[in-house]
């Protein structure tokens, strides 16, 4: 396995696989590596012959008041899981390489879809996220690109980029890995205390109950979100910041009636930890 933060480097490996007619997969990620990230890497390696793994913190795409400083990095212990996996390339670039000639301001606008929901909570952060996503398409090339369903909206947003703007890529969405608890991995759950951590279980719950609300025959999206809003509410360390149900396949049109498509997002805050999930509903 080799670990570069040369650009030219990551193209040129890229660029050999391809010469051969190898496929190149691509799993982005921001480090902090856990079973959900390796989920990715693991599809990566069934389907393509050159794996590449991205270390990167994207300050782009954190607020002001974010956690960029503070936001988990360990790269010496990514290396060791990319390299037991099977990965062929790390990229770890630093920040100078990617962002060099940032002072120009040039970015990729995400559009509608980048002011709803995650969005409205977090102003820029898609707009840093689509800059981010182009810029590593642009170094890899053609390639298969492996994004977890656990940033759905990202997903989305990711998905039309490509589509709009003709990346030669072509994104995979996977399924969200969880604790046994239920919770979805995140590299956020190491600030949770273990009260914090015990609490943060109820988005999961809050999900599951507008699962199962939708399950006994309840079409209403309202009546699904509230049953979702009082399983967070019930939770004294927990605060919602949004509790919504979207229509999958109408680019995320917040839906009055559950159909097929439908799925149910939350963000919320348990402590100072802002932690997001998503379920698909079932169908009607
Ligand atoms: P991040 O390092 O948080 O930017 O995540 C990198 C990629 O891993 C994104 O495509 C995430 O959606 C995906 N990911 C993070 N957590 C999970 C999880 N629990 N299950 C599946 N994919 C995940």
């Amino acid at each position: 396995m080799e670990v570069t933060g040369k650009v030219e480097r990551l193209r040129e490996v890229c660029e050999e696989a391809r010469a051969t007619g190898d496929r190149v997969g691509f799993v982005p990620t921001m480090g902090a590596l856990h079973e959900g990230h390796l989920s990715l890497v693991r599809r990566a390696r069934e389907e393509a012959s050159l794996v590449v793994l991205s270390v990167f913190v994207n300050p782009l795409q954190f607020g002001p008041k974010e956690d960029y400083r503070d936001y988990p990095r360990n790269l010496a212990a990514d290396v060791e899981m990319a390299e037991k996996e099977g990965v062929d390339v790390v990229f770890a670039p630093d920040e100078e390489v990617m962002y060099e000639d940032e002072g120009t301001g040039i970015a990729v606008d995400p559009g509608s879809l980048g002011d709803v929901l995650e969005g409205a909570s977090r102003p820029g952060h898609f707009r840093g996220v689509c800059t981010v996503v182009a810029k590593l398409f642009n170094m890899m090339g053609p390639c298969r690109a492996y994004f977890g369903e656990k940033d759905f909206q990202q997903l989305v947003i990711v998905r039309t980029m490509v589509r709009n703007l003709d990346f030669p890529v072509e994104v995979v969405g996977c399924p969200i890995v969880r604790e046994q608890d239920g919770i979805a991995m995140s590299s956020r759950n190491a600030y949770l205390s273990p009260d914090e951590r015990r609490a943060a279980t109820c988005l999961y719950r809050a999900l599951t109950r507008g699962s199962d609300v939708v399950a006994h025959g309840e079409r209403d999206a309202n009546v699904v979100k509230a049953e979702m809003a009082r399983v967070i509410g019930a939770e004294p360390l927990a605060r919602i910041e949004y509790v919504a149900v979207v229509d999958e396949t109408r680019q995320f049109a917040e839906t009055e009636r559950i159909g097929e498509g439908s799925r149910a997002l939350i963000a919320a805050r348990v402590g100072t930890t802002r932690l997001i999930d998503n379920l698909r509903l079932p169908r009607p």
